[in-house]
């Protein structure tokens, strides 16, 4: 339980280390670990001085800023004064520099079309969409929503809202027009944008009859644009609906961005849902920016050669920073795929990084589960030599998913960044810096240069606050609450419309500092382990276990695909420990299952094997992949009815999770 003090226990060692590859290290920006740490370390020092030294690099200033950090716990305001527009860090200024035929954005759509834009081109359609937003009446602060298929004109509208001082709201198209009509409500939005269908193996999804049925219930929105991607029948309402096309044949080319306090709203976008209710967060111009474009660089290690391909849809924020405003900040050649991963077939991914030469791939767990599940064969028959770094983030992955990826899609050759960070962190917080940190299976490694975490047990610190915290710090630090002490450009300003909210979720538990939600725990080399969610610990006998541990325990065993162990009600001992167990190939059987609570108790030791084991065709997730304890928390304590279920991916899975039970 939250309220618990102590630490956590953690049952699992990881001895394997992969050191930079000499070839790698010697081409990148940052290729030792003293650079790594010289840089933590100055940045650290002064925080403010660091990142307004990187601001002034990198961001064009239509007007300079006067003060790097104004913070007033827990409302921080960076680059004071200053005046930027996201629209231009990203077109504009590649254009200034003479690099507007470069590739910006090369898309592949789910039936095989593709189009390259190049800069110039990116930037000529996004002024000429910021005059259509214009002239349907939109001005600087207004809220747009959007629901589209992942198309260039998605990124087309999210940057022309940016051009313009527009705030953009991005709704995952799957998402039902309730969670449509809740989250243009919540934001007040004047328009959403949307196309007649998407793709989605094969299927053309309606999105525009379910944002039809979502403005039935949405007062405030006057408008709705319309691209046509399928050319699917769909209902027109005049004066409301609008095509694209239409629209965009009248459009000027000439619009400049406008000018806007570094403070302004760029974004808001509603969190995943794997804890409860998704909440609203607000993300701002300035700040937001360079962070993710100094990110993307670092983590990435990015070379002007480089294509690269994040598979986050821009539902996601993983989608927002790192396929939109981070990459294209930076000059990036970034690949969009419109699809799903197995249309037509399961090597659809593997296919287009040969087609493409992709070079650095960044994804979920949860999909490379599902790629470790279709075989290894797939990957194998493509050649993916083009690959030279890979990453994931959203989920923590289990080693041997890590090994499998390390392995079979970067042949032994390519680093493997572990990212971890949050919708509200605006970017990447941890991750090995590839050239420079060796990494380790399932660690996100070491926290980025102006990034101070500090884990601590429930309020009170393990390690008291060291001013002088350095880079390669080797005190090892029990499971505890991941917290972040200071502020950084990309974090959250806020719930939309909650600061009571916004202040009580992150700021009042640990008084002081932002409380991420995570556990984590810091091993002797300095590393960070994610152990998952605050809320999910097990406590059993007294010992509180994390999730994520006797997960990896249970993927390591070569039958199963997926596991997800939760906590359930025991007289005895406080808990139990259920877990929750998709297979590879293997059928369900006792024999199996015996076999497995040994496994766990061979791997990790008594205390942590399982009580109860069921197998299950799929486990409940988000619709950004994450699995849902919560909800798995609820079955197996046999509680009728489960928590928030808005952003549930399937909800049959519930249904037949209930039915399995015996
Ligand atoms: P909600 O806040 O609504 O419950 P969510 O936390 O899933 O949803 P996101 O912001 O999409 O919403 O996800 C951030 C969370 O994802 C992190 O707090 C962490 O639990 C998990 N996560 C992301 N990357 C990693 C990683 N590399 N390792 C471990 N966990 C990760
Ligand atoms: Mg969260």
């Amino acid at each position: 339980m939250s309220q618990s003090h102590g630490q956590l226990d953690s049952v699992m060692h990881e001895s394997r280390l992969f050191p930079p590859p000499a070839e790698f290290a010697t081409k990148s920006q940052i290729g030792t670990l003293e650079q790594y740490q010289e840089l933590w370390n100055r940045a650290a020092a002064d925080l403010p001085g660091f990142w307004a030294e990187l601001a002034r690099e990198e961001l064009h200033w239509f007007e300079p800023f006067t003060e790097a950090l104004r913070w007033n716990e827990p409302v921080a305001e960076w680059f004071v004064g200053g005046k930027t527009n996201a629209s231009y860090n990203c077109l504009d200024a590649h254009l200034d520099a003479g690099r507007g035929e470069r590739t910006a954005i090369i898309w592949e759509g789910e039936p095989g079309d593709t189009r390259t834009l190049t800069y110039a081109e990116l930037h000529r359609q996004v002024c000429k969409f910021a005059n259509v937003l214009k002239g349907l009446g939109v001005q600087q602060g207004d809220r747009v929503s959007i629901y589209m298929p992942m198309t260039p004109e998605l990124a087309i509208a999210m940057l022309a809202c940016a051009r313009i001082g527009a705030v953009h709201s991005v709704i995952f198209a799957g998402f039902s027009a309730e969670a449509i009509a809740d989250r243009n409500n919540d934001a007040e939005a004047v328009m959403v944008i949307t196309a007649d269908a998407a793709w989605r193996r094969g299927r053309a999804l309606p999105l525009k009859q379910t944002v039809d049925d979502a403005l039935k219930k949405s007062p405030t929105v006057k408008h709705c644009i319309v691209l046509d991607r399928v050319n699917e029948a769909v209902h027109w309402e005049p004066g409301r609906d609008h095509w694209w096309h239409d629209l965009m044949r009248e459009a000027s080319e000439d619009c400049p961005a406008t000018p806007l306090d570094s403070e302004a709203p760029l974004f808001i976008l509603y969190t995943s849902g794997s804890t409860g209710k998704p909440k609203g967060i607000k993300h701002t111009t300035a700040g937001y920016n360079l962070f993710v474009k100094k990110t993307f660089q670092w983590v990435f290690d990015h070379r002007d050669e480089d294509v690269f391909w994040c598979t986050a849809d821009c539902g996601w924020v993983t989608g927002h920073s790192y396929v939109v405003y981070g990459p294209l900040s930076a000059g990036a050649a970034v690949l969009m795929y419109e699809g799903a991963p197995n249309h037509p077939a399961q090597n659809r991914f593997w296919e287009i990084i040969e087609r493409h030469k992709v070079s650095v791939f960044y994804t979920a767990p949860t999909a490379i589960r599902a790629f470790i599940k279709w075989g290894e064969d797939l990957p194998k028959m493509h050649d993916l030599s083009s690959l030279r770094l890979l990453g994931t983030v959203g989920e923590g992955i289990n080693p041997e998913a890590w090994m499998w990826y390390h392995r079979v899609i970067g042949g032994e050759r390519c680093p493997i960044v572990d990212t971890w960070w949050q919708t509200e962190t605006g970017g990447i917080m941890m991750s090995p810096l590839p050239g420079a940190i060796a990494t380790k299976p399932g660690s996100c490694c070491v926290p980025l240069p102006g990034v101070v975490p500090k884990i601590i047990s429930s309020g009170a610190d393990l390690v008291a606050d060291d001013p002088k915290q350095q880079a390669g710090d080797k005190t090892e630090v029990p499971g505890g609450w991941l917290t972040i002490t200071q502020p950084w450009p990309g974090m959250l300003r806020g719930i939309w419309g909650d600061d009571e909210r916004y202040r009580e979720v992150y700021w009042t538990k640990a008084p002081g500092r932002y409380l991420a939600g995570d556990n984590a725990r810091r091993d002797a080399d300095g590393y960070y382990w994610i152990m998952g969610r605050i809320d999910d610990v097990l406590n059993v006998s007294g010992h509180r276990l994390s999730t994520i541990e006797i997960e990896s325990a249970l993927v390591s065993h070569p039958a199963v695909a997926e596991a997800a162990a939760v906590g359930r009600p025991d007289e005895l001992k406080g808990e139990a420990v259920a877990v929750f167990v998709t297979l590879r190939n293997s059928a369900p059987s006792d024999e199996l299952r015996q076999e497995l609570k040994q496994h766990v108790r061979t791997q990790i030791g008594a205390l942590a094997q399982p009580d109860d084991i069921r197998f299950t065709n799929s486990l409940p997730k988000t619709r950004s992949g994450k699995i849902m304890r919560r909800l798995l928390k609820d079955i197996a304590a046999g509680k009728e009815s489960v928590g928030d279920t808005s952003t549930l991916e399937d909800y049959t899975v519930l249904a037949t999770l209930r039915s399995d039970e015996e």
